[in-house]
C-alpha cells in the first residue's frame, strides 16, 4: 500500500497530523493507498513556504516563466500515458478517457506559455499634457486550488498553469479520493525548472480546506466541486477577504428537436451520458425530446446500450469503468429505485449488469417519461443514469432548461440553424453546444456555468483565468520639466 504524502518546498513531506484516509482502486475495491490529511498547522507551515517562494517567483522574468511552462508542457505530453495510468488506478475511468483528460489539461499549459502576451497591460500616451497612464497586471501572491475527484489532473491544470505563469505560488488541495495525480504534476513542475515552493500539494479534507479559507496569506481560492461545498467555499472565502471562483454541480440538458439527425443525436446522448460513468460535470444527464422525436430517439439510445463494454479502466476493451466508491454506487442505485418508484419508465436498468469482482461497477440506466418533480430530475446523480423528459414544444424545452437550478452546459440537436441560434440566445447556461453534446470550451476561451453551477463572476482558465489570478494596477506618470512645477490644490484635471 502506498503512503501518499504532501508536496512542500519541492519534496514529499509525510503528514504530521496523525490523520489519514484510504484510497481505493475502484475497479477492484482494494485499498491501494493511505493519504495524509493535513491539519491547520501543516497548512500554515506550507503556506509560509509558498509565500516566500511567491516573492521570488514574481521577480522571474516573463520569458523565464514562459520557458518553465514550455518545458512543463513538453514533459506533460511525454508522460501523458503514465499520468493517465495513475488517474485510472485511483479514479477508475478507462485509460482512453484518462488520456483525453490529460490532453485537455495540456491545452491549458499551452495557453499559459503565452503569458508574456496575456499579461500585457495598456498604455495611453498624453492622457493629459505630459502625463501618461498605463495599466499593469501583477500576481496576487499565494493562491489555492481545491479540486474534485472526477478530473484529478485536468481541473488542477485548469488552475495551476495560469496561476503559476502569472507569477503566483499555487497551493493545491486535491480530492482525497484520488490524490496521486497531483503529486505526479508536482514532480513534473520541479523537473520543468519551477523553483521549489511555487507549487505545493496539501492533501486533506474539510479541515485543510477550512484552514485555507481563513488563512490571511491566501489571496484567492479557485474551487471546483459540488454545489453545496462551492457555496460554502464562496461564502467563507469572500467573508475572509479572498477572491473566490467556485464552480459547482450540474444537470446538463440536451434538447433534441424533431428535425435532428436521429442516429447522430442518439450516439451523442449515449457518449455524453455514460462516458466516465456519468461522473463528469458536463455529462448529459437529461435528454429533452421535443415532439415526435421522443419514441424513435429513446429506441435508438436503448439499442446502443447492450453493446457498451463495462469493465476495468485498464482493459482497452472497456468503454466505461466503475464509480468512484461503493457509497457513491449505492447512492446512484438509490436514485434508480426512486425513479422507478416515482413512475419513470425504466428502459434499461444498470443494476442488472454484472461485472465480476468487487469493483464499484454499475451498468447504464435509461429512464423515460421523467417529469420535473422527480428526484432523478431535480438532483445531480453523477452516475450512468440518463433521464428522458418529453416536451411538446421548443418553448417547453427551453423553459425546462431555464427553470433548472443548475446552468453549467446544455446542447441542442437540430438541422435548423435558426432554431439553434434562438436557443443560444434563450438559454440560461454558461456553455452551449450546437450538435455538440459536451461543449467544454477550448483553452483560449473560459469554462464556467451559470446559476448554482458557479459562485463568483469569473470563469475558469483562458482569459478569465488570467483575470482571476492577476490584479491590475494603473499608473499615472509625469516626467515634468522642474521649471513648470507649481502648487495647485485643485482636483487634477485632464484638459
Ligand atoms: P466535493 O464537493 O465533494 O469535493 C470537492 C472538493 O471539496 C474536494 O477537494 C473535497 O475534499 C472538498 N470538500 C468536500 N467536502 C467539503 C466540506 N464540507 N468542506 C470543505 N471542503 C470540502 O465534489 P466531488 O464529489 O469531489 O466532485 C464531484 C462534484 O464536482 C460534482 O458535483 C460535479 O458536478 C462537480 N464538478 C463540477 C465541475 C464544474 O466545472 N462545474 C467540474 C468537475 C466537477
Amino acid at each position: 500500500m502506498t503512503r501518499i504524502a504532501h508536496w512542500i518546498a519541492g519534496a514529499e513531506r509525510a503528514g504530521t497530523s496523525g490523520r489519514s484516509g484510504p484510497v481505493y482502486n475502484p475497479a477492484t475495491g482494494e485499498q491501494t493507498g493511505e493519504v495524509d490529511l493535513a491539519s491547520a498547522e501543516e497548512v500554515a507551515a506550507a503556506v509560509a513556504v509558498a509565500k516566500e517562494a511567491a516573492q521570488a517567483w514574481r521577480e522571474a522574468s516573463l520569458s523565464r516563466r514562459s520557458a518553465v511552462l514550455f518545458k512543463f508542457r513538453e514533459l506533460l505530453a511525454e508522460r501523458a500515458g503514465d499520468l493517465a495510468a495513475v488517474i485510472t488506478s485511483e479514479h477508475g475511468k478507462v485509460l482512453s478517457d484518462a488520456t483525453g483528460e490529460v490532453a485537455r489539461g495540456l491545452e491549458n499549459a499551452e495557453f499559459a506559455t503565452g503569458i508574456p502576451h496575456l499579461m500585457k497591460g495598456s498604455y495611453s500616451e498624453q492622457a493629459s499634457t505630459g502625463v501618461d497612464v498605463y495599466s499593469i497586471r501583477q500576481p496576487l501572491g499565494v493562491v489555492a486550488g481545491i479540486t474534485p475527484f472526477n478530473f484529478p489532473a485536468m481541473v488542477p491544470l485548469w488552475m495551476c498553469t495560469t496561476a503559476i505563469a502569472a507569477g503566483n505560488a499555487f497551493v493545491l488541495k486535491p480530492s482525497e479520493k484520488d490524490p496521486s495525480a497531483a503529486l505526479f504534476l508536482a514532480r513534473l513542475w520541479q523537473e520543468a525548472g519551477l523553483p521549489d515552493g511555487v507549487f505545493t500539494v496539501l492533501n486533506g479534507d474539510a479541515e485543510a480546506v477550512g484552514a485555507l479559507l481563513t488563512h490571511p496569506d491566501i489571496a484567492a481560492i479557485s474551487f471546483v466541486g459540488s454545489t453545496p461545498v462551492a457555496k460554502h467555499i464562496y461564502e467563507t472565502g469572500t467573508a475572509n477577504g479572498k477572491r473566490v471562483q467556485a464552480l459547482g454541480g450540474a444537470k446538463n440538458h440536451m434538447v433534441v428537436l424533431p428535425d435532428a439527425e436521429l442516429e447522430a443525436a442518439a450516439d451523442a446522448a449515449v457518449s455524453a451520458a455514460y462516458g466516465s460513468a456519468g461522473e463528469r460535470c458536463m455529462a448529459v444527464s437529461v435528454v429533452v425530446a421535443v415532439g415526435d422525436v421522443a419514441g424513435p430517439l429513446v429506441e435508438a439510445i436503448a439499442a446502443r446500450l447492450p453493446k457498451l463494454r463495462i469493465g476495468p479502466g485498464t482493459d482497452t476493451e472497456s468503454q466505461m469503468g466503475p464509480l468512484i466508491s461503493a457509497a457513491h454506487r449505492d447512492r446512484v442505485t438509490g436514485y434508480i429505485e426512486a425513479g422507478a418508484a416515482s413512475g419513470a419508465t425504466v428502459v434499461a436498468d444498470g443494476r442488472e449488469a454484472e461485472v465480476p469482482g468487487d469493483g464499484y461497477f454499475l451498468g447504464v440506466t435509461l429512464l423515460d417519461n421523467v417529469t420535473p418533480e422527480m428526484t432523478v430530475y431535480t438532483d445531480e446523480i453523477f452516475g450512468p443514469v440518463l433521464c428522458v423528459v418529453r416536451a411538446n414544444s421548443y418553448a417547453q424545452a427551453v423553459a425546462l432548461v431555464n427553470d433548472n437550478e443548475y446552468g453549467n452546459g446544455t446542447a441542442i440537436f437540430t438541422r435548423d440553424g435558426g432554431a439553434a441560434r434562438r436557443f443560444q440566445f434563450d438559454v440560461n447556461a454558461g456553455m452551449v453546444g450546437v450538435n455538440v453534446p459536451i461543449p467544454v470550451p477550448v483553452a483560449y476561451y473560459s469554462f464556467g456555468g451559470w446559476k448554482a453551477s458557479l459562485f463568483g463572476d469569473t470563469h475558469m482558465y483562458g482569459p478569465d483565468g488570467v483575470h482571476f489570478f492577476t490584479r491590475t494596477k494603473v499608473v499615472t506618470s509625469r516626467w515634468p520639466d522642474p521649471g513648470t512645477s507649481s502648487v495647485d490644490l485643485g482636483f487634477p484635471q485632464t484638459r
